[in-house]
């Protein structure tokens, strides 16, 4: 593990940077990525910062990605963000550069790169990243775009503070963020906002959740049903954390199915940790929040059985 010292003084002394992360972006991806990309960029004028990965979808409000061109590697500084495990990271072209940053606050599976900070505490990648840009002095800068960006990725992955993992340090942070030139009240409308079909989905969740005893559930979600509301598998995503508020449901898996009839797993939990149960599914994650892959519905029930072990022995 490096020390913010060492990441900034190799930021400072790098022409070019690129920066990366994982696949199915989500806002603290997003804004992990262009928060520290707009740190740099206001600090340095003068260097060449890019954002790499696959197109962001409907979070286009957050960020959108550079064209990033094979020699743009070329003596880059390659930094990722929020991305545990190389495989997950979005554009594998993240190896062409001269070296290679990991910041994350996932579970350390993978400790690639020459330099590596991971801080599994922290709420977000952009809680890491406000710290960081907080430790630099004048060597990184706290511009309104980076404060916007870093508030979005905090919000996202605490569930608007909701979650366990938001800290006293967390709040400290968001409230030096809100202090700079944004609408943190456009950005909360916007991350709950949803379209009509999305909410008929909510509706789904709850007329079909499977519930049992000991608090686990499952519910799956099958593409005729996305078709049908003219919905994506990540428009599905919406609806991953609602079982979370019915009482008597403390953990829960959700398959989504993909166009080739596999599912895509979204583990969540309020008590036992479940992201070695998502490892064990082509997968992982947080504890309390993970992602697998199941290569049918036989695999998806096979997953919920195991959670309900999981569950019951955290009851006893
Ligand atoms: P999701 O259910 O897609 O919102 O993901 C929850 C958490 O698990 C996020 O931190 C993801 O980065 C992580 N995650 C999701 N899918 C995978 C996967 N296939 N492998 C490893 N981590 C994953």
């Amino acid at each position: 593990m490096n020390t913010f010292g060492e990441i900034i003084d190799k930021i400072s002394a790098a022409p070019k940077i690129i920066i990366h992360r994982h696949v199915h972006p989500d806002p603290d991806a997003l804004g992990s990525q262009l928060g520290l990309a707009a740190s740099i960029r206001a600090a340095y004028p003068d260097k060449t910062v890019l954002l790499a990965g696959e197109g962001v979808g409907d979070l286009a409000w957050i960020s959108t990605m550079d064209q990033v061109t094979d020699s743009d590697y070329q003596g880059a500084l390659v930094i990722v963000v929020d991305t545990a495990d190389r495989p997950r990271i979005s554009d594998q072209r993240y190896n062409q550069g001269a070296s290679l940053i990991k910041i994350d606050h996932h579970p350390n599976i993978d400790p690639y790169g020459d330099l590596l900070y991971v801080d599994t505490s922290a709420s977000s990648c952009s809680e890491i990243i406000g710290n960081l840009i907080n430790a630099a002095g004048t060597k990184l800068h706290m511009t309104d775009q980076a404060a916007a960006s870093l508030y979005t990725g905090i919000v996202g992955d605490t569930g608007r503070f909701l979650y366990p993992s938001t800290t006293v340090h967390t709040l400290n942070l968001a409230a030096q963020l809100i202090s700079h030139n944004f609408d943190p009240n456009a950005i909360n409308l916007k991350m709950g906002e949803v379209t009509l079909n999305q909410a008929r989905l909510q509706g789904y969740v709850y007329d079909h959740l499977q519930v049992d005893i000991s608090g686990a559930a499952k519910l799956i979600v099958p593409q005729s049903l996305l078709q049908s509301l003219d919905l994506s598998a990540e428009d599905a995503h919406v609806v991953v954390s609602t079982p979370g508020r019915l009482k008597g449901v403390h953990s829960w898996v959700m398959g989504v199915e993909q166009s080739d009839g596999s599912y895509r797993i979204h583990l969540r939990s309020q008590g036992p940790e479940i992201n070695e149960l998502a490892a064990a599914h082509h997968g992982g994650g947080h504890p309390l929040a993970s992602g697998a892959k199941a290569q049918d519905e036989a695999e998806v029930q096979q997953i919920f059985t195991e959670l309900i072990a999981l569950q019951q022995q955290f009851n006893e």
